[in-house]
């Protein structure tokens, strides 16, 4: 088995990993490696033809999101809710059409996609990122952790681990982690690892000529919330929304029919002449999700305690948009968790056993 030597190792190059990693490359720390399993950055945050399948939406109140794209030097905007929503809440009485109330805080998107974050956090440090190195398991060395990963084995002082609670319970430890955080991650719920997303882009945004925002809510359709996608600069035309999950195993063919179907009946025949369309069903996604998802709509309590201490003589640290204290499970969560994290990391291990006097 190969062995790299290395300070620090951080487990998934997702926005939590990432911020962690950035956070050492700023205060001059350069030796460390980010291992990722997938062929790809960014994990929950992925973008395609302009359309955001993961992420995309933050409030005021996301002061770490905020604040980390001020730094980064990247503009938000709000999401576009000009004109009339359509609320569709049954299958037999006509839809009902509203305005949203002015004074409400609008949701901000992030300027040229979710994944330009993603990209920026990235681009000073992108040789130290490992794609398709899956970690399969961390045990306690003499002098330290020994992290495997494909077939090399990666010594290090300390790590941080930042998949998704759940999804961590498939690294072997050794020694074995307590029982009560291995039954703690095993009931963490992966934020939106049950989603799945449609996103459309088209010529032309048809329906706004309508007077209609791009907004449709309802759960008695095939899609159960759409928004108008279109980018920052107003040059690329899109709809993006959240398909009804009882069409998961429909197959491909009938859910894309009966989604059209239905758009078309609300917004016009004008949706079938889309440019391109895409579905994301993230549950099926193994980097992200589990073989037994539930399907969740208010976010469930995250940040349990038992994710704030050190495990394997205090050089393992859990972190991930789960793990966070506050916002957990959301983009903003993930933020503060890198950044709590990558502060323990840097941290000096207490010694053990401290030697008396002078
Ligand atoms: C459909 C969808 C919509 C969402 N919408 C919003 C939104 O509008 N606003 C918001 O704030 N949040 C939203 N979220 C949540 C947001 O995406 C997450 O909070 C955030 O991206 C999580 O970042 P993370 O780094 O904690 O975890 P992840 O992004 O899951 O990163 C973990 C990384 O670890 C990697 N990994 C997994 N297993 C291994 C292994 N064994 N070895 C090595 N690497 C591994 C994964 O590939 C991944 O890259 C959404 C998520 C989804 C899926």
């Amino acid at each position: 088995m190969q062995q790299v030597f290395t300070k620090y190792i951080i487990v998934g190059a997702g926005l939590s990993g990432l911020t962690s990693a950035y956070r050492l490359y700023q205060a001059g720390e350069t030796d460390f490696i980010i291992l990722e399993s997938r062929d790809r950055i960014g994990g929950r945050i992925f973008t395609k033809n302009r359309i955001d399948f993961g992420a995309v939406w933050f409030q005021t109140h996301h002061q770490q999101v905020v604040g980390l794209l001020e730094e980064l030097g990247i503009a938000k905007f709000h999401q576009y809710s000009e004109g009339e929503n359509v609320l569709v809440y049954s299958t037999m009485a006509p839809a009902h059409y509203f305005r949203n109330d002015p004074n409400a805080a609008p949701a901000s998107r992030i300027s040229g996609s979710s994944m330009a974050m993603i990209e920026a956090l990235a681009r000073s440090f992108s040789e130290k990122i490992k794609l398709d190195t899956n970690v399969t398991a961390i045990n306690v060395k003499a002098d330290g952790l020994q992290v495997i990963a494909n077939d090399t084995a990666y010594q290090a002082e300390k790590a941080i681990v930042t998949i998704p609670p759940r999804i961590v319970t498939r690294i072997t430890f050794s020694p074995d982690l307590p029982a009560t955080v291995t039954e703690v991650m095993k009931n963490t719920h992966t934020w939106m690892s049950n989603a799945i997303k449609i996103g459309m882009t088209f010529a032309k945004p048809f329906w706004r000529d309508k007077n209609l925002s791009g907004t449709m809510l309802g759960q008695v359709g095939p899609v159960v919330e759409l928004y108008d996608h279109s980018d920052h600069l107003d040059e690329h035309y899109a709809l993006m929304g959240f398909v009804n999950e009882t069409l998961r195993d429909t197959s491909a063919e009938k859910r894309k029919q009966r989604i059209m179907d239905y758009l078309s009946k609300y917004l016009g025949n004008e949706v079938l002449n889309y440019l391109t369309y895409e579905e994301k069903d993230w549950s099926k996604d193994m980097h992200t999700s589990c073989e037994t998802i539930k399907s969740i709509y208010m976010s469930p309590q995250y940040g349990h305690p038992l994710f704030e201490a050190s495990y394997l003589d205090g050089r393992l640290f859990f972190s991930g948009a789960e793990t966070a204290p506050a916002y957990g499970g959301y983009m903003d969560g993930a933020v503060l968790s890198g950044n709590l994290n990558a502060g323990k990391l840097m941290t000096p291990l207490t010694p053990r056993h401290p030697l008396k006097g002078g």
